[in-house]
């Protein structure tokens, strides 16, 4: 069976074509400037020099599924001979918040659920349904599955999800962290026992998703224990554009001398701050091309957050009980060598020591030496693969 992986976002929309018989990506493609003029259509059929590329008008998710359709079925750059090919689409939704602790067929009753979680994470959310919408109306016949972000964390204790405000703001509004990147730390908890030697249900992980969005999750016997980000994204480590950690006596304190209303503020939080807000730009490539140039304040930025890697390491070492290793992934922690050299570097007086000769970029592996306390390993990550086996899994059930 192949399974379309979607993944929507507000003004843009992510698909992969997997064919399940061996999890391989046939096609795959990004729709960006979806309802903005000058809507950008990009498609390949990996392992082949077919493409399709173009920029036209589309006003919603709607034509830009059908778009895709089209690519996909197209008779010279196409990747399938038919729709009849695609058995399910597997969606990305944000937040499954308490209410899904695993992936959803998505039913009426589904999405009216789905629909009821859209206050704790509006933009992203009212896309992903977007998503599930329009293939809804151009493929009516073909089942739909809703993967959640959140729902790989939902195994945290009360200790580490519940904030220190009055209880009634979680029983009444479910105020609580969730997590984010679940699909990614999923499939890392599923890897890394297989190169340290030990089974998934007697492993103690400390999982570094470190991309432009980062977050650190501790893992025990495959089961989540505690996680960076929080009620939405914005919690935990520095990032390419998100704060991160703050005081939030800082939001009062900036709005009172500056005007900014809440959601100028939460703005500034997510999209300006960070990388972006203390450097060059939120990417990490251009703020370590200013630092070697000499920018001191972009290696502020870098020291910053590779100390917070380093603190949260540390914290979800005593969350674990002693890890037995520590693994990096996305696009920082599979790209940037030194990066992840540098977050060992201050954990040495734990034993805990890169193998300069392993810490290849492009080397999947373990990357610490043979007498390093605590394991270090890169694997690359994939999102779309857990999205893709969750939707076989429930449409097969069906
Ligand atoms: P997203 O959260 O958007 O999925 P990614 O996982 O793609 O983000 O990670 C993007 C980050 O990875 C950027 O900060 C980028 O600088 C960094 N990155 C990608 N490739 C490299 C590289 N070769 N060296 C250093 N950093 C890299």
């Amino acid at each position: 069976m192949k399974i379309l992986v979607i993944n929507a976002g507000s003004s843009s929309l992510k698909y992969q074509l997997i064919d399940m018989d061996d999890e391989s990506v046939k096609a795959k493609g990004l729709v960006e400037r979806i309802g903005i003029e000058g809507t950008h259509f990009k498609h390949n059929v990996l392992g082949t020099d077919k493409e399709i590329e173009f920029t036209r008008n589309m006003a919603d998710h709607t034509e830009a599924i059908a778009a895709v359709l089209e690519a996909l079925t197209d008779k010279e750059n196409g990747a399938i001979a038919s729709l009849d090919e695609i058995g399910a689409c597997g969606h990305r939704v944000l937040h499954g918040g308490e209410t899904f602790k695993e992936s959803a067929l998505v039913t009426e009753e589904s999405l009216k659920e789905i629909e009821a979680l859209i206050p704790l994470g509006p933009l992203h959310q009212r896309a992903n349904i977007a998503g599930i919408k329009a293939c809804q109306s151009v493929m009516p016949t073909k089942p739909n599955v809703a993967v959640f972000d959140t729902a790989f964390h939902q195994t945290m204790p009360k200790k580490a999800f519940l904030y220190g405000v009055p209880y009634k703001y979680y029983k009444d509004l479910k105020v609580r962290r969730y997590g984010f990147h679940g699909t990614s730390h999923r499939f890392i908890a599923g890897e890394a026992p297989k190169y340290i030697g030990k089974a998934a249900d007697d492993c103690k992980l400390i999982i570094c998703h470190l991309g432009n969005g980062s977050s650190l999750s501790a893992v025990v016997n495959g089961k989540v224990v505690d996680t960076s980000m929080g009620l939405t994204p914005l919690e935990g480590l520095l990032m390419g554009s998100r704060s991160g950690d703050l005081d939030p006596a800082v939001l009062e304190y900036i709005m009172d001398n500056t005007g900014m209303d809440i959601h100028q503020m939460l703005n500034m939080l997510n999209k300006q701050s960070g990388f972006a807000g203390l450097s060059v730009s939120s990417d990490m490539r251009d703020v370590k091309a200013a630092a070697a140039k000499g920018d001191e304040l972009a290696k502020a930025a870098v020291d910053i957050w590779t100390y917070r890697v380093q603190k949260y390491i540390g914290a979800y070492n005593v969350a674990v009980g002693g890890a037995d290793a520590i693994v990096f992934t996305a696009g920082i922690g599979e790209n940037d060598t030194q990066a992840c050299a540098d977050v060992i570097g201050g954990l040495a007086f734990m034993g805990v020591k890169i193998d300069p000769a392993k810490n290849v970029r492009g080397n999947a592996g373990v990357i610490s030496t043979d007498d390093s306390t605590i394991k270090v390993l890169r694997l690359s990550t994939n999102e779309e693969l857990p999205i893709a086996r969750d939707t076989l899994a429930i449409v097969s059930r069906l």
